[in-house]
């Protein structure tokens, strides 16, 4: 009898749950802080106010159906780009083009206070993130002006660093193309303008972001800010020993600092296992990805073009959803439910774990952490409270 009043618990408690993470998930303010499919505008002309199911993470219907509320669209170009600032503009350009043009679904806000208005009128709040200092071309005017644009952080480095700052991958593996390991004082960590940046970004009331920050300079910016940071888009070291992921002790020096850690859904650094997976697959097809890099192709629309190509492979790769929710959950053990978000990396990363295929999905995690055991309060904090929090602190004077 024990037994079946137990069963019928679990079965009437799982129904439940079912309905009711989807009601939890409308009502929450869904925030990602990183989509990189600006990328993809200003390479391909990828229009995004259409249909690109198939094609790509995001668009803006689908968006809604996964019940995005603000997105924080990543600016990015490549370290060696001549002329990075003037490309930042160009991709801002193309999602003030899409918001002119669809005026009753996105709208660009530049404060907390625009965003939960436009939150109430169902419309998808968009901000800009910049990916990589390089993009200011060592000038605070720069800085101010996408400020101005709508940039609400700036990730202070890329894989490629500038001159002020140490990335990870610059600390780590040095090469030509990268940076020599040092900044341009010859030292690891930010340089005397570096932190001019930091000061002049926390007077702004601009979001630090560390993800790709080497150590150094993460313990730089920690000494020196002012305002609380975030790490847009990276996950959990001690689970995945991968450089882009952040540390025990970076972890808590972030929530010291009433930061926020938005996890990253890119299956290299949420599952210790796909790295060797990768290299195999690319393995397998180095003829064809060295003709396809030979004549021209970047190496990201290259991975991307082999893995649709090979997608019966590729799909058994995509870590299970279980695993990037273990990453939140990690964080909300180590240091608490305040500190842990979403920086999906959709249209950045080339796989996903399994069942989030496209935007559409956001609604899966909360699923998933209902059935976790977490109560709606800390899911809504997950989803998005948290960073509404360090977005509200960078805005006081
Ligand atoms: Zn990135």
């Amino acid at each position: 009898m024990k037994t079946r009043i137990i069963l019928l618990g679990i079965l009437f408690g799982q129904q439940l749950s079912a309905q009711s993470y989807k009601k939890i998930h409308a009502k929450a303010i869904v925030v990602d802080t990183h989509n990189d499919i600006l990328m993809q505008a200003a390479d391909r002309g990828t229009v995004f106010d259409q249909d690109l199911t198939g094609k790509t993470h995001s668009d803006l219907t689908r968006w809604k159906k996964g019940g995005l509320d603000v997105q924080i669209f990543s600016v990015y170009s490549d370290g060696g780009l001549k002329n990075a600032y003037a490309y930042a503009n160009r991709q801002m350009d193309s999602l003030d083009a899409v918001a002119l043009r669809n005026p009753d679904k996105i709208i660009k806000v530049s404060n907390y206070a625009d965003m939960l208005r436009a939150v109430k009128q169902h419309k998808i709040a968009a901000m800009f993130g910049v990916e990589g200092g390089h993009m200011i071309e060592d000038d605070l005017a720069k800085l101010e002006t996408l400020y101005k644009r709508g940039a609400r952080y700036l990730t202070l480095t890329h894989n490629v660093a500038p001159a002020w700052a140490t990335s990870a991958a610059d600390e780590t593996s040095p090469n030509p193309v990268i940076g020599k390991g040092l900044n341009s004082e010859g030292k690891k960590g930010l340089t005397d303008f570096g932190r001019q940046v930091v000061q002049k970004m926390n007077e702004l009331g601009m979001m630090i972001d560390v993800s790709h920050l080497g150590d150094q300079s993460f313990w730089d910016v920690i000494k020196i800010t002012t305002k609380p940071i975030i790490a847009s888009h990276s996950s959990v070291y001690s689970l995945v020993p991968h450089r882009r992921n952040l540390k025990d002790e970076q972890i808590k020096a972030i929530a010291k600092n009433g930061g926020v850690i938005q996890v990253n859904f890119n299956p290299g650094f949420i599952d210790k296992s796909f790295g060797e997976k990768e290299n195999a697959f690319f393995k397998k097809h180095a003829a064809e990805s060295d003709s396809l890099t030979k004549a021209g192709m970047d190496e990201w629309y290259m991975m991307d073009w082999l893995y649709k190509k090979y997608s019966a492979e590729a799909e058994p790769m995509r870590p299970p959803l279980s695993m990037l929710i273990d990453h939140i959950d990690y964080i909300v053990k180590l240091v608490g439910v305040d500190y842990a978000g979403l920086g999906s990396d959709f249209d950045g990363i080339n796989l996903t774990p399994q069942k989030l295929d496209d935007v559409t999905t956001y609604p899966l995690i909360t699923k998933a952490l209902v059935e976790k055991g977490y109560p709606k309060k800390d899911i809504n904090k997950i989803l998005g409270g948290n960073l509404l929090r360090v977005l509200k602190a960078n805005e006081a004077k």
